[in-house]
């Protein structure tokens, strides 16, 4: 019987070198395999030359690299880039490429399918299957780095956990991915170009706060109201905007570090009165920016844009409160790699 090879990028360095001495090399071996795996990307053993062949073999004969594989790649008319991602298990998670003039943006997903079920998302139809690995997470970033200097000449500036998934329910891996990312031994990047967005659960808020994180915070909100909020996004009905909102104080407080609020307004849901109150006053807990969000329709109609003056009674009422508000349109929409169509239609 065949014994199953560990995945060697689950071994932190000082594992590795661990593992090195223990088989009678030096640790330092550790930190050329580690340099290797992390920094140039290696996917075989084979491309690691300064080691020695049958070191190569001995590593063969113990480890997998369990890299991810972009199977198929969609470009919008737009230049936004649609990776289908496969992992190992044959599993399959989408991550876009996003440029601007100034910037390229990767939305990475942290879960295949997800663990919510908001009911305009398309993400939420598929069943969560598993959180994805600190690797894989490492890895779609990689893959748009790499997209990002081929087609941009320029290296990837930002990066977006709003892909598939929430990150807050696989926060140990995602947190392990993000240090990896920030790491020298990684990208390099400052966190402050780091957005991660939860659909809002309180006490892991709390957790990033105690945790000392240095990243951007945004929260998919939607409304500030209890009973609507709880219609749209049912899993909420556990976690209530005051809870939500306790936990945003208490990330301010800790990381003075303003929160990003995502938003759209839906004919018929949240383009009263009361919902642009109720956000407005949400907005004077703690220094916030909104970004109103273009909806993507994804289904037969149940939820629809609401209209420019709707959507602009929301910008004035914001305004008038001086609280930054900016309207994002969508990209990608073409390849269904907007906000929200992440659904693995071609895998
Ligand atoms: N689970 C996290 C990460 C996903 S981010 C979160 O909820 O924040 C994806 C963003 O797109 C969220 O703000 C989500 O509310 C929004 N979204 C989902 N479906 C959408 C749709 N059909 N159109 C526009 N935005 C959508």
């Amino acid at each position: 019987m065949q014994i199953e090879k560990k995945d060697i990028r689950a071994l932190s360095k000082d594992q590795l070198r661990e593992f090195f001495v223990s088989n009678g090399d030096k640790a330092f071996r550790g930190n050329q395999v580690y340099e290797w795996l992390w920094n140039k990307g290696a996917h075989n053993f084979e491309d690691m030359t300064n080691v020695a062949k049958s070191t190569r073999q001995m590593l063969e004969e113990n480890f997998v690299i369990n890299h991810i594989r972009v199977d198929q790649m969609q470009k919008s008319e737009d230049g936004t880039v649609k990776n289908a991602v496969r992992l190992h298990d044959g599993l399959v998670v989408e991550s876009v490429l996003i440029p601007t003039e100034t910037r390229t943006t990767a939305c990475v997903s942290s879960q295949v399918g997800c663990s919510l079920d908001c009911n305009f998302c398309a993400t939420a139809r598929l069943k969560r299957m598993r959180n994805l690995n600190p690797d894989e997470i490492y890895d779609q970033v990689i893959a748009i780095d790499n997209e990002s200097r081929l087609y941009h000449n320029r290296p990837l500036s930002n990066i977006v956990f709003m892909g598939m998934g929430e990150p807050l329910m696989n926060y140990n891996n995602v947190m392990k991915a993000i240090d990896k990312i920030i790491s020298p031994e990684g990208l390099g990047m400052s966190p402050k170009r780091i957005t991660v967005s939860t659909s809002g659960v309180p006490k892991m808020i709390k957790k990033l706060a105690d945790d000392e994180v240095k990243f951007r915070l945004a929260v998919s909100l939607h409304s500030a109201i209890d009973e609507i909020r709880s219609q749209i996004m049912p899993f909420s009905k556990s976690f209530p905007l005051a809870d939500l909102r306790e936990a945003l104080e208490y990330w301010y407080s800790h990381t003075k570090s303003r929160v990003t609020y995502e938003y759209v307004v839906w004919k018929g849901i949240n383009d009263n009165k009361a919902s642009v109150d109720a956000l407005v006053k949400f907005c004077k807990y703690v220094p916030c920016k909104v970004n109103l969000i273009e909806y993507n329709p994804i289904d037969d109609g149940e939820f629809q844009q609401a209209s420019e003056e709707s959507i602009n009674e929301y910008i004035k009422a914001l305004e008038r409160n001086d609280i930054v508000v900016k309207v994002r349109r969508s990209r990608g929409k073409d390849i269904d790699a907007a906000c929200g169509q992440l659904a693995n239609k071609e895998a």
